[in-house]
């Protein structure tokens, strides 16, 4: 069985600068806000090209803050509305409502599966306060056109990066588009701890220093607080894990690069739509999802002949129980890729054998 992603053999490759790290940090005898998340809160800064890196404990978490330390300088007040895509990850929804703001969902480009920036200014309010791009799948959104409209209309643009680390174009990477970004380091993300963690980019102090207090207790210094925040700490065990393997992380977007390219020019089969990419640097390849008519066949045929797949994602965000006001409300294009997409395996470990039999399993679908 070719496993859709084996965590265990990618974390292997690892396991002797982890386990350094580990020990470093339990010698320190210093578990929380220590030199670890300070050294990786600096290189992840640089491998983004922000000002600042702030660790936090989760991706959500990263996102919610960012919303909330708008709140807290005045510049979001409740019920205001923030532009989000209609196909994303329901976290980036959530950060929104957790705030008590509006999500205002747009449809998405059904080949690029981001956010159309064609369809944003017609759901531009007097409330609307920020657009919140996603760049889905580790797929760069169009963040020439999102920027452009921003500025027209005096919005903030806070990226979801939880998919799209080191994702670049004309050398700036994703974190340094918009006024701030949100990561995640979810085990399976590109760079994924061994456990929750997240991080807030930005180059606006303002905010990092807000961000920092909201984090810890709303408190910028010990037992005085001027927020009422939250604990959403980076703990310094998965900074210091980050921290290794942040060294590599261009090697195996490379790698996944180079397999992606294989699925693109090899996978050929009318039934099997392909997704389409503007150039290679701005994708990582968080996911390699292909669309088709009839989704149940194509994992069950995959599922027999051993290849793992996973649907990224069942049901949108509008027909989610937890927004059932939406539940009536039509988004086709999303309804359309929910409908139809499938992930495949994709990762730095698949070996060039099993990306040859994936390949010619998925050309021989539907031949019989
Ligand atoms: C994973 C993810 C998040 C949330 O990250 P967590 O670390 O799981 O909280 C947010 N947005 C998107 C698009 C994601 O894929």
């Amino acid at each position: 069985m070719i496993k859709f992603l084996d965590l265990k053999g990618i974390n292997q490759q690892y396991r002797e600068g982890l386990r350094l790290a580990f020990d470093r940090v339990l010698d320190s005898g210093w578990y929380i806000l220590g030199n670890e998340v300070n050294l990786f809160e600096q290189q992840f800064a640089e491998y983004c090209g922000t000002k600042h890196a702030i660790g936090v404990a989760n991706g959500l978490d990263a996102l919610i803050l960012i919303i909330r330390a708008y709140k807290e300088l005045g510049v979001f007040k409740d019920n205001d509305e923030i532009i989000v895509p209609a196909n994303t990850y329901i976290a980036s929804i959530l950060a929104i409502s957790a705030n008590d703001l509006i999500p205002v969902l747009v449809e998405p480009d059904i080949d690029t599966y981001n956010i159309d920036p064609k369809l944003i200014e017609a759901k531009i309010t007097t409330r609307t306060k920020a657009i919140l791009p996603v760049h889905l799948y580790g797929n760069l959104c169009d963040m020439k056109s999102i920027n452009s409209i921003a500025e027209k209309y005096n919005l903030k643009v806070i990226e979801d990066c939880a998919q799209a680390h080191g994702a670049t174009n004309d050398g700036k990477a994703a974190g340094n588009f918009g006024d701030a970004a949100g990561f995640s380091f979810y085990p399976g993300k590109n760079l994924g701890a061994l456990g929750d963690a997240g991080a807030v980019t930005t180059n606006d102090t303002d905010l990092a220093v807000t961000i920092r207090a909201l984090l810890n207790y709303g408190s910028e210094k010990k037992y005085h607080n001027q927020y009422k925040g939250i604990n959403s700490r980076l703990d310094e065990v998965q900074a210091a894990l980050l921290g290794v393997k942040l060294h590599t992380l261009n090697d195996e977007t490379r790698i996944k690069r180079e397999i992606a390219n294989r699925y693109l020019l090899e996978i050929k089969n009318p039934k099997i739509k392909l997704p389409k990419i503007a150039t290679q640097e701005q994708h990582v390849w968080h996911l390699f999802v292909v669309r088709t008519a009839n989704r149940e066949k194509l994992q069950q045929y995959l599922t027999e002949k051993g290849i793992q797949t996973v649907i990224h994602y069942p049901i949108p965000p509008h027909k989610q129980q937890a927004y059932k006001d939406w539940n009536d409300l039509r988004y086709p294009i999303s309804e359309e890729i929910h409908r139809e997409v499938l992930s495949i395996p994709l990762n730095f470990i698949l070996t060039s054998e099993e990306v040859s039999y994936i390949i010619k399993t998925l050309n021989d679908y539907g031949k019989d």
